[in-house]
C-alpha cells in the first residue's frame, strides 16, 4: 500500500496490524556516464515494489534529497545534488515525529547510499538514525512526560528490549543490503555490481553504449553486468527483507 493513497480507515487498520512502514531513503548522485542520478534511490524504491508484491506493508513517498556529496564528482553538469547531513536530521526528525503521531510503531527507513559500513554510519544514515532517536525520545516526553522510563509503566522496558519490542525499535535504518549480502554480491559505485541492480530493476536508466564515456576507476567493472548477476542480487535482498520485516511482525 502507498501511504499517500491511503484512507484514514486504511490507515487505521494498517496501525491495528502493525504493518511495517517503509521509508525509502536515498541519494540524486553522479553515477557515471552510463547510469542514472537516481541509481541508489530506485534499487530501494525497485526493491520495494517487488517486495509489495510479496508482503502487507506500507510504503511512504521517498526522500531523494540526502547527503550525496560530491566526493565521487563535481556537480556541475554531472547531477548530484547534495543536502548536509544537519539540514536533513531536522527535516527526518519532523517526518518521525509525526509518523509517531500517526500511530505507526515498526517503522523502517531503508538505504543504499554509502552504506559498505552501515555500522559506522555515513551522514545520510546517520542523519536518519539520530532523527529516529530524537523523535522517540520527544514523541515519549510528549506523551507521558519526563519521568516516562522511570516510572512505574517501564518495568518491563528490559524484556521488551530483549525481545526487540521496546520503543527505541519503533524506528530503524537499514542498509538495503547487509554484510552477509555483500559477502556474496559486489558492493561497489557504478560498477558492476550497481550496474547490474539498475539491469535487472530498471533497464531503462542504463546506456551500454555509454560505457566507453567513462573514466572514473569505479565504472571500470561496469562493462561486465548483467541484468542476470542484478537478478541474483535482488532475489538476495528480497530475502532479507522478508525475514527481517516478518520477524519484526511477530
Ligand atoms: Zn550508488
Amino acid at each position: 500500500m502507498r501511504f499517500e493513497l491511503m484512507l484514514p480507515h486504511q490507515i487505521r487498520d494498517a496501525i491495528e496490524r502493525n504493518l511495517p512502514v517503509l521509508l525509502p531513503l536515498g541519494v540524486l548522485e553522479y553515477h557515471g556516464e552510463h547510469m542514472a542520478v537516481g541509481m541508489d534511490m530506485l534499487a530501494v524504491t525497485r526493491i520495494l515494489d517487488r517486495l509489495e508484491q510479496e508482503l502487507d506493508i506500507v510504503i511512504l513517498p521517498q526522500f531523494a534529497y540526502g547527503a550525496a556529496s560530491y566526493a565521487v564528482e563535481r556537480p556541475e553538469g554531472a547531477g548530484s545534488v547534495h543536502v548536509g547531513a544537519d539540514k536533513i536530521l531536522s527535516i527526518a526528525e519532523e517526518i518521525f515525529f509525526s509518523l509517531l503521531r500517526v500511530g505507526f510503531r515498526n517503522i523502517h527507513g531503508f538505504i543504499h547510499h554509502q552504506t559498505e559500513n552501515f555500522t559506522a554510519g555515513m551522514p545520510t544514515d546517520l542523519a536518519f538514525k539520530l532523527a529516529g532517536r530524537q523523535a522517540i525520545f520527544r514523541f515519549l516526553e510528549t506523551q507521558y512526560g519526563e519521568g516516562w522510563w522511570g516510572s512505574d509503566r517501564m518495568r518491563d522496558y528490559y524484556t521488551q528490549h530483549d525481545e526487540g519490542i521496546d520503543p527505541f525499535n519503533w524506528i530503524c535504518v537499514h542498509p538495503l543490503m547487509d554484510e552477509e549480502i555483500t559477502q556474496k554480491y559486489p558492493f561497489d559505485h557504478a560498477g558492476m555490481g550497481e550496474t547490474s541492480l539498475m539491469m535487472a530493476l530498471a533497464p531503462e536508466v542504463v546506456d551500454r553504449d555509454r560505457f566507453g564515456d567513462n573514466s572514473g576507476w569505479y565504472t571500470e567493472s561496469a562493462k561486465d553486468a548483467s541484468a542476470e548477476l542484478g537478478e541474483m542480487g535482488v532475489g538476495l535482498i528480497l530475502d532479507r527483507l522478508k525475514e527481517l520485516l516478518v520477524r519484526d511482525a511477530t
